[in-house]
């Protein structure tokens, strides 16, 4: 990774701490924050640092859960309007422990990031909801311009990988998504992600590919698991870099007209490029 060299990487820490905004740059250890905040780019992570869930491969730690900061979504304007965004990604830990699982805070954070920039694009990378079908809608309701729910792995790992969630219920997450449709008739982009490097086989990454096309996605990142500490899992394989490029190739092939492979690719990686057909998909 390239160091930071540019003044503005400091002066997005400053002003996130400034604000008290968390970010899953900074929770998860993501190997692209020199890259991102550089660029004054951050993904901004709210309803808490600690997590009801404990995937084996995320550096974010399960713990003890405060309600959600009522004053945090005008936080998040504020921040995604001090750091110039075009494209605002909002994720969040995963709230099992709230009745409609931090739904209602993740659409006033589109709502008030929206009424300050109406101009700006909002992405939500959020939780399963344990497939409460409401708080789905209660977030496509407030109209982000792009919805994303990650899978993360293939099937068969799930139970290692990431045992408190289920790959049929996430499924089901994009599709209620691909399938919605406001009061104004439009759609909302599904996206979603897995990592390689965690025992998955390519036959099964590929058969990922071809359920989250079937679920109707439109967007997939697919990107290089790096083990955040030693107490994570071991990584068993690094993909070579043309490999990437073969399961985009495969995705599109497909039909999914936004792959976006590659070892560094993360959730929120040029997602305004991606969101805006400028990336090299
Ligand atoms: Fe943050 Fe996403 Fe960039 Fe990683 S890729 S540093 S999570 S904005
Ligand atoms: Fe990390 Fe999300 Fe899993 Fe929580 S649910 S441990 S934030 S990947």
């Amino acid at each position: 990774m390239k160091l930071p060299s540019s003044r503005d990487y400091g002066n997005t820490g400053a002003l996130l701490r400034d604000l008290d905004l968390n970010t899953v740059c900074q929770s998860a250890r993501c190997p692209n924050k020199w890259e991102c905040f550089s660029r004054s780019v951050a993904t901004f992570l709210v309803l808490g640092r600690e997590c009801t869930r404990n995937c084996a491969f995320c550096n974010i730690s399960p713990g003890r859960q405060l309600p959600p900061d009522p004053d945090e979504p005008r936080r998040v304007a504020e921040g995604a309007a001090r750091l110039g965004l075009k494209h605002v990604v909002i994720t969040s830990v995963t709230r099992d422990d709230l009745p409609d699982g931090g739904a209602e805070h993740f659409a006033l954070c589109i709502r008030l990031v929206k009424g300050r920039m109406p101009d700006c694009t909002v992405e939500v990378l959020i939780p399963d909801f344990q497939g409460d079908a409401a708080a789905l809608e209660t977030v496509l309701a407030a109209r982000p311009d792009v919805l994303n729910h990650n899978v993360e792995t293939v099937p068969r790992l799930y139970a290692s990988v990431r045992p408190q969630a289920n790959y049929a219920q996430s499924l089901d997450v994009l599709r209620r998504t691909a399938a919605y449709k406001g009061e104004d008739s439009r759609g909302i982009p599904a996206k979603s992600g897995l990592m390689v490097g965690l025992g998955e086989t390519d036959e099964e990454l590929r058969a990922v590919i071809r359920d989250l096309r079937d679920a109707g996605c439109t967007m997939i990142t697919v990107g290089q698991y790096m083990r955040p500490s030693r107490l994570h899992p071991p990584v068993q394989r690094y993909m070579p870099p043309e490999d990437f490029d073969a399961l985009a190739e495969y995705g599109r092939s497909m039909g999914v007209p936004k792959m976006f492979c590659a070892p560094l690719v993360r959730s929120s990686y040029h997602a305004a490029e991606l969101v805006g057909g400028n990336k090299n998909v």
